[in-house]
């Protein structure tokens, strides 16, 4: 059986779990942390970052610190996974759902100002597949608004915008560390403050509220209850797995960029002959080969491929329920625009396996097979 995914291990997650052990840092903020903030604040140029136990609370986080409550609207795509919904929906807000394009699977620009209300507070474009969003048009309707973007950047890290790291673009932005992503730590996440006037609150958000890191560095004499907060921070435990992966994270790209490639080549015959759509990748975007997907033409019934695939011993699978057609999204939320590309894409799509340590022979297999399978339901 190919898998879907397989968790890659650099070799030294151990090493670094052991020697937090030996030094008895166990607890958040230890030097693990520090080195995976400093990582991250240099590879991407963003202001701060702070590593969260999830992509999920990164989101929370960003919630709490825009101030989001109860009626506020917050505008976001609905082909996305619950959390950026969820994240607002625990502060009272209402997720506001806008179709998706076509060509990226991601928020339509050209939809978002007509999502605007005097209600709306933020703008979460989510890079699908680690493919940018068109954050110029976005950026620029969130400042003639006057309202934050927060970029759910979770599949984004090492992705570009005209040459800006994902998550470095609007007020926030949300990476994930899931098991299934690029970069992993089990479950882990960061946030990635854009803006000074963030950073303090940030910081206490993170750390129940208080000022702790702030009395770390000295900078007052004790530490005490400041804000609205919880616990978002990680152990080092999970900052030292971490590491091992952050360090290695050019060779991890590189690898997933070889079979993405391929993928996207021996597809090529399949598009031509109306069997499939591949990934579009506009111009002003440099992605990082999170995922490969493809759309099947209509003809086709997705279970009926994914099935057939199984059955040849390859595990492909499909992707998001739309929020706006999920129990929760239906009572929480409200669509904004007309649905038809987020419901039609949504069907039709289908992800293959890709992971580091992919062969070469499996991937010929694996479009050869699902080739095979749509010529013989035509
Ligand atoms: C994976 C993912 C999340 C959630 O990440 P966690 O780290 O598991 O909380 C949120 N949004 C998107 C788009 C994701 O792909």
């Amino acid at each position: 059986m190919i898998p879907f995914n397989k968790p890659y291990m650099t070799g030294k997650e151990l090493a670094y779990i052991a020697e937090s052990h030996a030094n008895c840092k166990l607890a958040g903020d230890g030097p693990f942390t520090d080195k995976c903030h400093l990582w991250l604040e240099e590879y991407t140029g963003c202001k701060s970052a702070l590593l969260t136990h999830s992509c999920t609370a990164a989101l929370e986080m960003s919630a709490l610190l825009l101030g989001i409550s109860s009626g506020d609207e917050v505008i976001m795509p609905s082909y996305t996974f619950v959390s950026t919904a969820n994240a607002f929906v625990i502060r009272g807000a209402i997720p506001v759902f806008v179709d998706i394009r076509p060509d990226t699977l991601n928020l339509n620009e050209k939809l978002l100002e007509s999502a605007i209300t005097a209600k709306t507070k933020a703008i979460v474009p989510v890079h699908y597949a680690g493919v940018s969003c068109n954050m110029d048009v976005i950026n620029d309707i969130a400042k003639k608004y006057g309202i934050a973007v927060v970029e759910d950047a979770a599949q984004g890290i090492s992705s570009t915008y005209k040459g800006q790291a994902l998550g470095t673009i609007g007020t926030l932005g949300a990476y994930s560390f899931h098991e299934t992503k690029n970069l992993i730590s089990g479950e882990g996440g960061a946030l990635l403050i854009n803006q000074d006037e963030l950073l303090l609150m940030a910081e206490m958000i993170r750390e129940k509220g208080t000022d702790r890191s702030r009395f770390f560095r000295g900078e007052v004499d004790k530490y005490t209850w400041r804000e609205k907060g919880s616990s978002f921070l990680p152990g080092e435990l999970t900052a030292a797995f971490l590491w091992a992966q952050l360090e290695n994270s050019k060779f991890i790209q590189d690898s997933r960029m070889e079979s993405w490639l391929k993928y996207h080549a021996l597809l090529r015959a399949a598009e031509i002959n109306k069997l499939i759509i591949r990934p579009t990748i506009p111009d002003y975007c440099q992605h990082n080969a999170h995922m490969y997907y493809v759309v099947l033409a209509e003809q086709f019934e997705r279970n009926y491929v994914l099935k057939a695939l199984f059955e040849r011993g390859i595990n492909a699978v499909f992707h998001y329920v739309p929020l706006h057609s999920s129990p929760a999204g239906k009572k929480f939320g409200r669509v904004a625009t007309d649905m038809s590309v987020t419901n039609s894409r949504s069907k039709q799509l289908i992800r293959l396996p890709l992971w580091v340590g992919l062969e070469d022979e499996q991937q010929n297999y694996i479009v050869k097979t699902l080739v095979n399978i749509l010529e013989e339901s035509k």
